[in-house]
């Protein structure tokens, strides 16, 4: 039996393993937070930091494979498995491109793949100096995530919330979509591409708000979609799973917002809503097995359930018992002990043949399900 481990133990390694359950597959995590998500969903449980190359490369070097649940790891432990033997997903060049938005951006612009045009700023002075620039998204390097990373700055009064470290500015895109591509590709080569997901923000969060599979896009839009959503994933020269964020503009162009080299929160409607899903297909990609169908076998919605502003403490599921009893609603908690603002802490699938179904349960959901303390 192949022994596989993933770096981190949050909601999407919980996921992982719970899709491992299906395979012959013995699983280990890395994970410094005992009580984390993933704990007891796997055969080892390695209490270490993901981003100390020692504990990584302890935690790797049995194993015939590993994969990543969070971008932010050690990378060089990672490089040294992968000469010595261990197949990571993605590999390590991958993640280095990706994990730090500086190289990303310098990436597609290589490949002349379209993306926001951008300048690199070294610290805040820099970005002071870049007024004519804007209206401009300032993107910090390293460490962002769930848009903590990420400033809009309209006018040259914002630029003082701007981060005073390697960071890139990006010009301001007129959004008038978000999609998500999912991709799986295998150790040959080969992939597949799950149906593209409409992304709706949350702009007070600047986090997920919902999203809908497929998202309804004219024929045109969808083939600039696929081509430069594979084009990425083709340039990254990895096997794994991928998620590429685009925006479509008013005029139906396309650029690349970012890259996610793992598993994404955009595709947790595929555990119901597709014939394998993203979690199922890392597992195909991870253990040399055929690619699974990527087709969706019904249209879903996902809401995202995210800790109440005001509370904070131990997470209680106010108004679950009425979200359970609606039809083709699947609710999935993450087990997180705490909750506080903001965090997130499970999310809701809907399936449904009717997208006003859709719409309509996921804004009804949104409204009665509250995890407050
Ligand atoms: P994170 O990795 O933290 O999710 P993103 O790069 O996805 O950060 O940015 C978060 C959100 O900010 C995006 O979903 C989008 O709504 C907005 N955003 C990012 N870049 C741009 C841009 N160039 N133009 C307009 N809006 C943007």
């Amino acid at each position: 039996m192949q022994k596989i481990g993933i770096l981190g133990g949050g909601q999407l390694g919980r996921m992982l393993l719970q899709a491992a359950a299906n395979y012959p597959v013995e699983t280990f995590i890395l994970e410094n937070d005992e009580q984390c998500p993933a704990a007891h969903l796997c055969h080892h449980f390695v209490k270490g930091d993901i981003r100390n190359f020692d504990d990584v490369y302890n935690f790797g070097k049995g194993l015939d494979a590993i994969t990543i649940e969070i971008e932010s790891v050690n990378e060089d432990a990672l490089e040294k498995l992968e000469q010595e033997g261990v197949r990571v997903y993605p590999k390590p060049s991958a993640l280095r491109t990706i994990k730090n938005k500086i190289l990303q951006k310098e990436f597609y612009k290589e490949q002349q793949i379209p993306s926001p045009a951008f300048v690199v700023t070294k610290n805040l002075a820099e970005l002071r100096a870049q007024a004519g620039f804007l209206p401009a998204v300032h993107k910090v390097g390293v460490g962002g995530y769930d848009g903590r990373g990420v400033q809009l700055l309209n006018s040259p009064a914002d630029l003082d919330k701007g981060f005073d470290a390697p960071a890139v500015l990006e010009k301001m895109v007129t959004i008038h979509r978000e999609i998500s591509m999912i991709i799986a590709v295998n150790d040959k080569g080969e992939n597949v591409l799950y149906p593209p997901v409409d992304m709706v923000v949350d702009p007070r969060l600047n986090l997920l708000d919902y999203q809908i599979s497929p998202a309804e896009i004219i024929e045109k839009t969808l083939w600039k979609l696929e081509a430069i959503a594979l084009a990425v994933v083709k340039g990254l020269k990895s096997p794994g799973i991928f998620a590429v964020e685009l925006f479509v503009d008013k005029g139906g162009d396309v650029f690349v917002n970012e890259t996610a080299p793992r598993v994404h929160n955009s595709g947790h409607h595929t555990i119901e809503a597709n014939y394998s899903s993203q979690f199922d297909m890392l597992w195909r990609v991870m253990l040399q097995y055929p690619l699974g169908n990527t087709d969706a076998i019904l249209p879903a919605a996902i809401v995202n359930l995210v800790g109440a502003e005001g509370f904070e403490g131990e997470a209680k599921y106010q108004g679950l018992e009425e979200v359970l009893a609606m039809d083709n609603v699947f609710v999935h908690l993450y087990g997180k002990k705490q909750t506080k603002p903001g965090r997130k802490m499970g999310h809701i699938t809907i399936v449904s043949r009717d997208k006003q179904d859709l719409t309509y349960k996921a804004n009804r959901i949104k409204n009665i399900l509250k995890v407050v303390s």
